[in-house]
């Protein structure tokens, strides 16, 4: 997807093998999709901007997600200070439209729901939200 991971390939037919495209009635689809792809590859940020200091990710990670398309295309990665093994963390979305960085507030992200969840489940749930807000808490001041 990104210059220095980019598997796709340089014409149409070979990414329809990659993808197992074998439905003929969708090949405008497929192309439109292929098209997209070699966009964000020749527009991908070629300098990766450092982490911040509390992310936990190693440094230099990619841009792993894609938004929007022509003047609109953003790439996008999380930088983590904090990953809960139950469903939280604490994290912050980086977006690069065209060299132009913006780094969102740190928050605690929350996944899932507890609504079947059992009481030693909700206990070590409620232990991982603590920890995220103390982490949250002391990247923030
Ligand atoms: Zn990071």
């Amino acid at each position: 997807m990104f210059p220095t991971t980019s598997t796709t390939p340089l014409t149409f037919e070979p990414y329809l093998l990659d993808h197992n495209a074998t439905d003929s009635a969708n090949l405008d689809g497929w192309r439109m999709m292929f098209e997209r792809q070699q966009f964000v590859d020749a527009n991908a940020p070629t300098v990766i901007p450092p982490c911040p200091a509390w992310c936990i990710l190693p440094a230099g990670h990619e841009y792993d997600s894609t938004d929007g398309f022509g003047a609109d295309l953003v790439f996008a990665r999380r930088h983590v200070a904090y990953e809960g093994a139950k469903m939280s963390d604490v994290s912050v979305t980086e977006r690069n439209h065209y060299g132009a960085v913006t780094v969102d507030e740190p928050s605690i992200f929350l996944a899932g729901e507890a609504d079947e969840a059992t009481v030693a489940e909700v206990r070590a749930i409620a232990a991982e939200l603590l920890k995220a807000a103390d982490v949250l808490d002391r990247i923030t001041r």
